[in-house]
């Protein structure tokens, strides 16, 4: 019976030219035969990213997985127009990366929370209205709104060497919600934490999708955190940065942690590892 499952589960379109492809008429991303290659003076060029063809749904919770150096954070700084691909297409709706950027559409989480040590919590989350030229009595209200959404209560005023690292990047993913995106980007948001802490914040995470219904694509790499949050995952191989696999996460959601003590659960978390294994096979 897991058989059969599994089978429905692995969407695993081998062909190289178009092993992500999917023409949903409700898609936020498209991405179309991406390829990036890293050149700088005097330096072997890097074919970081190859064909890539992916497309994420409105409101989707898509997370990247792979090997160090496949290629997932290039493509995530792609996606929030931190680079520009060599070669192909990509679109947020009905605009390009750039044009999401400037009106604000994206936000980008990165492993190190980065905050501004010489503002408090309010202030850095607020920090992206503040450079739009947003009042401050708005500016108060969205944090607030924004301080509450992510469990920090009673924490604006303080400074963030006062925080802890899972606080810190609780203010992080706030910061990055305050101009409403319609798409959040996360690179291994949760690396630096110890387990409990990163359970909590991947609940979190999970609510923040559900409530805000904002799109999300994530790069991790813990398959069981990929399985447990995500819609999509996209398993990706190294040299050149290939998608090898994509898995679709039929569990229903909300999801908790004991989703974890769901059998499919742990028969995804089984194919995926199997999946990336193959991956780990050419490093
Ligand atoms: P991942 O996030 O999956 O670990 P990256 O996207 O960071 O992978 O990197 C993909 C490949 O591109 C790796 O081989 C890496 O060494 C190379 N790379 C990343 N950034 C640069 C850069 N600025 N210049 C040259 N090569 C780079
Ligand atoms: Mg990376």
């Amino acid at each position: 019976m897991t058989g059969s499952r599994a089978e429905s589960a692995m969407d695993n379109r081998s062909q190289p030219s178009n092993p992500g492809a999917r023409q949903a008429e409700d898609s936020l991303v498209s991405i179309t035969d991406l390829s990036l290659v890293y050149t700088a003076h005097g330096m072997t060029p890097v074919h970081a990213l190859d064909k890539i063809n992916l497309d994420v749904t409105q409101g989707g919770f898509v997370s990247l997985i792979g090997p160090s150096g496949c290629g997932k954070s290039t493509l995530l700084r792609i996606l929030g127009d931190l680079l520009s691909p060599t070669e192909g297409g990509i679109r947020i709706g009905e605009s390009s990366p750039r044009q999401s950027r400037l009106n604000r559409q994206i936000g980008f989480v990165f492993q190190e929370a980065a905050l501004l040590e010489w503002r408090r919590i309010g202030e850095n989350v607020a920090l992206p209205l503040e450079l739009r030229g947003v009042s401050r009595a708005q500016r108060e209200k969205k944090a607030d709104e924004l301080i509450s959404l992510v469990g920090l209560d009673g924490f604006k005023e303080k400074w963030p060497r006062q925080l802890s690292g899972g606080m810190r990047q609780r203010a992080a993913i706030a910061r990055a919600l305050s101009t409403s995106p319609r798409i959040l980007l996360l690179d291994e948001p949760f690396g630096a934490l110890d387990q409990i802490t990163r359970d909590r914040l991947n609940m979190e995470l999970a609510r923040i999708h559900e409530v805000t219904g904002v799109t999300v694509v994530l790069v991790t790499h813990s398959i069981r955190e990929a399985v447990l949050l995500s819609d999509r995952i996209v398993v990706m191989t190294p040299r050149p940065g290939r998608i090898s696999c994509i898995m679709d996460v039929d569990l229903p959601r909300p999801r908790s942690l004991e989703t974890r003590n769901d059998q499919q659960f742990e028969h995804l978390v089984r194919l995926g590892s199997k999946e990336l294994e193959r991956g780990y096979g050419s490093v």
